[in-house]
């Protein structure tokens, strides 16, 4: 357990009079990711207490935030897996990871590269606790699924580490950069599942409002061989049929086996052999 003088530079602590579940919420795992940050400020502003367990709340990572890039070194949310890289990021992530294994839940909120509408993704199994929590959120599309871990199973995203310690962690993509149309919908949404999850007194109330889900479901992380070219400039969530020759490399060519969608495409300049690219996405149903 962490105690409150250790607490990680950027977190901090609030602690419910009864016990109850350990929840991380965090923002700027990506330094530069304005929109997530506000979500987080805003969360906290507006929560003068908890009823039950702990809250860790705060900046993934300080000195890139302060910095308002994404990085110093190296990727954050690549540096969760069994060796974790050198560099700033991966002291960060040691610094971190006490903090996250015994987390029962992980909210990381990041913001997207490209203008796209929000998502929500989650790594786990824990279908019903997926359902049940996403219902507060104002995000249509989840995404869910083993295309979520990378090909090799590593726990080297927030989210896949907190899974594999047996929490339930998701990521809340919320928009783009620093577009704010989405923050105060995911805060009111995070509000109410706090008041759920840990008897927050925030300014909400457990709202009746459903909204609408489109599931999809992550089947298959590519990695970049040699010489990897994407055939065009993909967008987040664009249609991939059945047979598209979406990518070649020196020595193969990338073809959708069947209808998919395209997430999280790598510009042709982040683009590292070896390493993930983009995630393969079947659309599965909707759901009120
Ligand atoms: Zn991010």
């Amino acid at each position: 357990m962490v105690k409150a003088k250790d607490l990680p530079d950027g977190i901090r602590c609030l602690m419910g009079k009864h016990d109850g579940p350990i929840v991380v919420l965090l923002a700027k795992t990506h330094g530069d990711e304005l929109a997530g940050g506000a979500v987080v400020e805003t969360v906290l502003a507006s929560l003068p207490s908890i009823e039950r367990g702990k809250l860790y709340i705060g900046i993934g990572n300080p000195l890139a935030a302060r910095e308002n890039k994404r990085f110093i070194d190296t990727d954050l949310n690549r540096s969760y897996g069994k060796s974790p890289p050198k560099g700033y990021e991966g002291a960060r992530a040691n610094v971190l990871k006490p903090l996250l294994e015994h987390a029962d839940y992980l909210f990381d909120i990041h913001s997207f590269r490209k203008p796209a509408p929000p998502i929500v993704c989650y790594p786990g199994e824990d279908f019903s606790t997926l359902e049940k929590l996403a219902i507060h959120l104002p995000i249509e599309t989840i995404v869910y699924g083993p295309g979520l871990w990378p090909a090799d199973r590593d726990h080297i995203y927030a989210d896949t580490f907190v899974c594999a310690k047996g929490g339930f962690g998701i990521t809340v993509e919320s928009g783009y950069l620093h577009d704010m149309t989405a923050v105060q919908g995911v805060v009111d949404g995070l509000h109410e599942i706090l008041q759920l999850l840990l008897g927050t007194s925030g300014a909400s109330v457990l709202g009746q409002v459903t909204h609408l889900k489109t599931y999809f479901r992550a089947v298959e992380n590519v990695v970049a061989a040699k010489g990897f070219t994407f055939s065009k400039d993909w967008q987040n969530f664009e249609t991939v049929p059945a047979g598209t020759c979406y990518a070649t490399a020196d020595e193969r060519k990338y073809i959708a086996k069947r209808d998919m969608c395209m997430l999280f495409p790598k510009a042709p300049a982040s683009i590292v052999e070896g390493n993930e690219v983009c995630i393969l996405m079947e659309k599965q149903f909707q759901k009120q």
